[in-house]
């Protein structure tokens, strides 16, 4: 169910942000800006900031920013198309989804129709059926008293043909397009399920949208569970069960517990995690991951993660990385179901969740505690099949982290293990590289010498909110981070330049006077869009991060005197290169004399301008003999 592009910019172009954001906050104009108290966190002096020409705002205390669509996505929990769908509605827009001119909403309509009134039917049929009676006596067998079922609306079909479509009078059209139904081989409509426990599957907002149905013990039925086929309103792969029953705890908490099944998850709920949810039938994947980063950052894995296995510990860390989320493995006892140990150990389901621990550390644990680490022997063969699992995390902070690990489990030096895993990086098997790995945008490693403050030393930050740290938490070398950041700080108030003062600054600035590298890629991305809505569209994580936060900042400097620093920063890293260089060669050293002298007028009132556009050439030959495009 896609929405095209042009039908989004539509919406975005057709809605006033600064209305939109006023719906749920107070908003006061300041220069170019509207600012307020944040609708996302509690506050008294306002942080919250929207810019209402380019349609961002940014939150300068709890760091949330985006566009009208993220912002109905953030406070209504909806998922993209929706919140689009809902911008649209205000708007009086009509958008085309899959191209059918708003003839798939009405549908959508009439089949969520059908399927809420089905789940209700199936439900009271549960409860009050003649023949539900074994239904019953199983699920209580289960555990499950009067309030599981109707708090998870559980259902009952009975072992007719239509019983259903008869009994709701359904259309063909519409049993079929809801997947309540399907037409037989003697051209009979006949329902989709029959002697079935049924669990209805919601969207977020509750609607049920398709059933998940169980056979009852001894039944020759060999399929145990049935889903619903997809339909126009179910998609399994962007559809979590009990999401909507979940969604409270889950935002409150911050995280998630991702289980196999809907008894898994009812176990949950009754063991006092209200926060677990289950994939309908399919391995979790990206979508899932996507449509939980709206309501929590942490996603707790309840089921045998073990044996997910290579493959998924790629796809677990890419998610980390580009959708900024925490992977975890649940601790369950081996060899027990969450649905099981609900009844028999809730306490234990519940240490299982507390006790979480990254995905990384939990394939090194089960390595480790399976191996012999009682001879040399046994400790190198277990280092080995440590280090294996570490070499496929893609951040070398992580990585060394897990090295000191395997080195102290195995009593090996650090030093030989993080040789022998440079090399299985280099050799060893290995998950192919990520489209963020070959792009020079590429926002990790967090790198420390970030800014930790937003605002830089050439202008005066006055009555501003500050900014917090950028997103990497605390810096790990925090004694040298406050020297290295200096430097940086001028790249930001280019940046600022760059979108709010394009026509003044943008052909004086270089890719290679960036030396941070989320920095740099976010003026290339500015500088290879059409304009800035295109170059936040096309970024990802901390470049499109910081880009918003841009759009809301006004720059406080002359674009001559940020250029000058620039310049004079860059030069002053790849200077002692040449340095060197020039110890051994006469022609470096009078290059080297040359570019002191135009850094020298650099600071002159009548020379600036010349040095600078000598420096600046100086600079992109280094960076272009460097091959990187970067200097020092
Ligand atoms: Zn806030």
């Amino acid at each position: 169910m896609g929405i095209p592009d042009e039908d989004v910019a539509r919406v975005r172009a057709a809605t006033d942000i600064v209305a939109l954001v006023g719906e749920h906050a107070a908003l006061k104009r300041v220069g170019q800006r509207w600012v307020g108290l944040c609708p996302f966190h509690t506050e008294k002096s306002p942080s919250f900031s929207v810019n209402a020409e380019h349609g961002f705002y940014h939150c300068f205390g709890c760091q949330t920013s985006g566009d009208a669509i993220s912002f109905v996505r953030a406070m209504e929990h909806l998922d993209f198309v929706d919140a689009v769908r809902r911008l649209a509605d205000k708007a009086g827009i009509t958008i085309r989804e899959d191209g059918d001119g708003g003839k798939g909403n009405q549908k959508r309509k009439i089949f969520l129709d059908a399927m809420e009134l089905a789940t209700e039917w199936y439900h009271h049929r549960l409860l009050t059926g003649e023949d539900a009676g074994l239904a019953r006596d199983y699920l209580r067998s289960r555990g499950y008293d009067g309030e599981v079922v109707r708090r998870f609306r559980l259902g009952w079909a009975p072992d007719g043909w239509d019983t259903l479509c008869s009994a709701l009078k359904l259309s063909d059209d519409v049993a079929i397009g809801s997947g309540l139904g399907f037409v037989n081989k003697r051209g009979r409509l006949q329902d989709a399920f029959r002697a079935r426990v049924l669990f209805p599957i919601c969207d977020p907002s509750g609607n049920p949208v398709a059933l998940g149905g169980r056979v009852l013990p001894g039944s020759s039925d060999p399929a145990k569970y049935k889903n619903s086929m997809e339909t126009p309103i179910y998609s399994k792969r962007r559809t979590l069960y009990a999401l909507n029953w979940a969604k409270k705890d889950v935002i409150a908490s911050g995280e998630v517990v991702v289980c196999e099944g809907y008894t898994d998850v009812i176990g949950f709920f009754e063991a006092g995690i209200p926060r677990a949810v289950a994939t309908c039938g399919t391995a979790l994947a990206e979508e899932h991951v996507k449509l939980l980063k709206n309501f929590a950052t942490r996603v707790v894995l309840a089921f045998d993660a073990d044996g997910a296995g290579q493959t998924a510990a790629g796809r677990f860390y890419e998610w980390e990385r580009k959708l900024e989320i925490d992977v975890a493995v649940a601790a369950l006892p081996p060899g027990s179901d969450p649905a099981d140990l609900a009844r028999s150990d809730p306490e234990a389901l519940r240490v299982a969740v507390s006790g979480a621990k990254p995905f990384l550390q939990f394939r090194l644990e089960r390595i480790l505690d399976a191996a012999d680490l009682t001879t040399p022997e046994g400790r190198a063969r277990a280092a080995d099949h440590a280090l294996a699992a570490v070499a496929e995390h893609p951040d070398d902070l992580v990585r060394d982290q897990y090295v000191m690990q395997v080195a102290e489990r195995c009593r090996l030096e650090p030093a030989s293990l993080r040789d022998r895993l440079e090399r299985i990086r280099r050799e060893g098997p290995r998950t192919p590289p990520t489209k963020a790995d070959r792009t020079q945008a590429r926002p990790a490693p967090p790198s420390d010498d970030r800014d930790p403050r937003g605002y830089d030393d050439l202008g005066d930050p006055g009555d501003e909110p500050e900014w917090d740290e950028w997103d990497d938490g605390p810096g790990l070398v925090s004694g040298l981070q406050r020297t290295a950041t200096m430097e940086f700080r001028p790249g930001l108030e280019a940046l600022r330049l760059a979108i709010h003062r394009p026509e003044e600054v943008g052909d004086r600035l270089e890719a290679a006077l960036f030396s941070d590298p989320v920095q740099r890629a976010a003026f290339v991305a500015l500088v290879e869009s059409d304009d800035l809505g295109e170059a936040i569209d096309g970024a990802s994580g901390h470049v499109q991060a910081m880009l918003v936060r841009l759009t809301v900042e006004e720059p406080r400097s002359e674009p001559d005197e940020v250029v000058a620093q620039l310049v004079r920063d860059t030069v002053r890293r790849e200077l002692p290169v040449l340095t060197v260089e020039a110890r051994t060669s006469p022609e470096a050293m009078h290059e080297a004399a040359e570019v002191a002298g135009w850094l020298q007028d650099l600071d002159g009132s009548t020379t600036s301008a010349e040095a600078s556009r000598r420096l600046v050439a100086w600079i992109l030959v280094r960076a272009q003999l460097n091959g990187s495009g970067q200097v020092a």
